[in-house]
């Protein structure tokens, strides 16, 4: 007579109850500098763009939960005089993230709680092509309560402001999720520091060009190798002897090999935007000036603000602000956060010069 087959295999580990104070806690000392969870129900029933579901139910049925953790890019890159500490910085950063979320999955599993991670660079090339993951971890984030989505439409986070890299742990494991964050963490179009620094002109209102975006922040990434393959087939033998030892072909090897130049390479929206205490540190002198700034952008800075208040007169339709987009920006609108967070930093640091001078005094 044949065994009756259990569902569960017997050599499966007994699960173990775990909260979600504990998978905070023990994300923050694996070294996620910030981390949140969102409701996998809630994230299937608000994809960022329904025509293009990026959702947990299509890579996974038995996904419950998804624990979203950040990690900072160092400050101290964004205070060089090239791009490049921090384009080496962002390679390190993902290193690092990817094995924080690793262990935390496989800590879940070991508990008896199924749990993956998700690739936080990738392209689902069967929904769109051109950085478009299965997931979008910005959004992930605002979900998971940890920022809501800026101007150029990166996740501002209140504690590093754009200078943070997500990606997303889908577990079976149902956790309590976070809050949303609901007031606007971007100053907005009052702002538009990012817009005045982008080199690509790629900044719209809340929303961004992925193509123009492309020519700066992926100098070496598919759209620039399809397009250097496609002129080397179409030269004559000179040019492609040429092409063959050119800085391009440099670049895509560079990439392969460290990623640098594929991806993330245009720093300049993520150094000037001023939500942060890493900003009022360590960026607000070097940064203070924006060079790429002219008065085409300022006179654009300035038709995004008048737009927003035709639009929130009930006037003029936003697709940025949409009903559905607005979610992810912040439906309370701007409420002074950048400002408040400016006085407590000042105070704070006038304490702590205070403190030292009352130490040093005692000293002598
Ligand atoms: S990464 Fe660079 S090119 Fe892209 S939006 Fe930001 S400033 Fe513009
Ligand atoms: S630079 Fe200003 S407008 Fe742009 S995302 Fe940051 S706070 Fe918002």
């Amino acid at each position: 007579m044949a065994t009756p087959r259990s569902a569960v295999p017997p050599d499966a580990p007994r699960a173990v109850p775990i909260d979600a104070a504990h998978v905070k806690a023990r994300a923050r000392a694996l070294g996620a500098d910030l981390v949140g969870i969102a409701s996998a129900a809630t994230l299937n029933a608000f994809p960022p763009d329904p025509r293009w579901p990026q959702t947990p139910e299509r890579i996974s049925p038995y996904c419950r939960s998804v624990i979203v953790i950040a990690q900072r890019i160092p400050v101290g890159a964004f205070r060089c005089r090239t791009n490049t500490p921090v384009q080496y910085m962002d390679m390190l950063v993902l290193r690092k993230m990817d094995k924080v979320a690793y262990r935390l999955a496989a800590e879940l599993e070991a508990a008896g709680h199924p749990s993956f991670v998700t690739a936080s660079q990738e392209t689902e090339w069967t929904l769109k092509r051109a950085s478009y993951g299965r997931l979008s971890t910005r959004h992930l984030g605002v979900e998971a309560g940890l920022g809501t989505l800026g101007l150029e439409v990166n996740i501002l986070t209140p504690e590093f402001g754009p200078r943070v890299y997500l990606t997303g742990i889908l577990t079976e494991l149902e956790l309590e999720p976070d809050r949303r964050i609901t007031e606007q963490v971007c100053i907005g179009e009052s702002c538009s520091r990012c817009l005045h620094s982008c080199p690509a002109d790629a900044v719209l209102h809340w929303g961004i060009s992925k193509r123009d975006c492309a020519t700066e922040a992926q100098e070496f990434g598919f759209a620039q190798i399809a397009g250097f393959f496609e002129r080397f087939i179409d030269a004559d033998p000179a040019t492609r002897q040429a092409m063959v030892v050119s800085r391009d072909l440099f670049g895509f090897w560079q990439g392969l090999l460290r990623v640098v130049g594929s991806f993330g390479d245009c720093p300049r929206c993520l150094a000037v935007c001023p939500v942060g205490n890493d900003y009022h540190a360590h960026l607000a002198g070097p940064q203070k000036e924006i060079p790429e700034k002219t008065p085409e952008k300022a006179a654009l800075a300035r038709k995004y603000k008048a737009d927003r208040a035709a639009h929130e007169a009930g006037g003029a339709d936003l697709p940025g602000l949409s009903e559905w987009n607005r979610r992810w920006v912040g439906e309370d609108g701007y409420q002074g956060m950048v400002a408040r967070q400016l006085q407590a930093f000042k105070a704070a640091q006038r304490e702590r010069e205070a403190a030292l001078a009352a130490a040093a005094g005692k000293e002598t």
